[in-house]
């Protein structure tokens, strides 16, 4: 039996505890696949403003920043947001499992993608917060610049950096058909790059979009790997509303993967990672998924995973 070097193991090693991330949403963030500036709509599978007429009414301000933006009317509240959306979270965690440290996780929309002083003075207020261990950053590789890198470079000396970037495919005709905006080359490109400046990465890697095969999925897993990512997210490509997918779903023009090539997908992935590569997520889900329908359950699917997985020598 061959242990997965997941997370929770790894952090386990190198913290001697586990250590749980605490997601985070700041307002006032958008992502250049969404505000226009590479494309608009954002990627088909993502619920956002475009596809979600009362979202825009109620829960999101109209005031987005941009990295051109000259000035940053709500910093102090996005301070004020990260403060309390953390505290909250740690003292649930604390209460429910005595925990100890935690990983801050700019989760929402594109972290990067926000006029340089904006960035810094959220990082700087967040590794200040109590027993905050790491930040794991969600971006884009076309979001990113060599002078935000190199303050998290600066940043890496005091806390642990991670960056997060959406690989998905490695086929441009795929990035292009969800509409992602850049092509493999960008990814290539900063991956390489972030990895040079010393910072870790974690690559999200999508099976079942739209005409892939499982030849391409593969390739994908295959070339990510060969960046020399530190860790990888996998996750189903599900329908859910209020998303250009949904619209290609109803009209037939996209079918889901199905569970079982998914399993094979991941039993494939897993026996390529080399040993020091981390495993951050096997799948993902939520109960409003519309299609596939196995899907809905994380925890069934994680169970199932779990047992097929050992079933082929590994322990997740
Ligand atoms: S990059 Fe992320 S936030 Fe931007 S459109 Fe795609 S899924 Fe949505």
């Amino acid at each position: 039996m061959q242990q997965i070097n997941t997370i929770g193991r790894h952090n386990r090693k190198k913290y001697g505890q586990n250590v749980y991330k605490i997601p985070i949403s700041i307002s006032g963030f958008t992502c250049p696949n969404i505000d226009g500036t590479v494309a608009k709509g954002g990627c088909t599978f993502c619920q956002n403003d475009s596809f979600s007429p009362n979202l825009s009414k109620t829960d999101s301000p109209s005031f987005k920043l941009k990295p051109s933006s000259q000035t940053n009317p709500m910093l102090e509240k996005q301070i004020i947001q990260l403060k309390e959306q953390y505290n909250k979270t740690k003292i649930r965690l604390e209460k429910k499992f005595g925990a100890t440290k935690f990983i801050i996780y700019f989760q929402s929309f594109t972290n990067t993608y926000a006029p340089i002083d904006t960035i810094k003075t959220l990082y700087k207020e967040a590794i200040k917060l109590d027993d905050v261990v790491g930040l794991s950053i969600g971006t884009r590789t076309d979001s990113i610049t060599d002078e935000v890198l190199d303050f998290l470079v600066l940043l890496n000396k005091k806390i642990d950096i991670t960056i997060e970037y959406g690989v998905q495919s490695i086929y441009d005709e795929t990035l292009e058909k969800i509409n992602r905006g850049h092509n493999f080359q960008n990814i290539k490109e900063w991956i390489l790059k972030t990895k040079q400046k010393g910072l870790d990465v974690c690559a999200h890697i999508i099976f079942g979009l739209p005409d892939e095969t499982i030849d391409m999925m593969k390739k994908t897993v295959d070339e990510t790997i060969k960046l020399g990512v530190d860790s990888i997210k996998y996750h189903p490509l599900y329908v859910t509303k209020n998303t250009k997918l949904y619209l290609d779903y109803k009209a037939d023009k996209f079918k889901p993967i199905s569970e079982k090539d998914y399993i094979d997908m991941i039993i494939y992935a897993i026996k390529q990672h080399p040993k020091n590569l981390i495993t951050q997520r096997i799948t993902a889900g939520t109960y409003d998924v519309v299609a596939p329908i196995w899907c809905s359950d994380k925890q069934k699917q994680l169970n199932s995973l779990r047992q097929i997985l050992y079933k082929n020598g590994f322990v997740y």
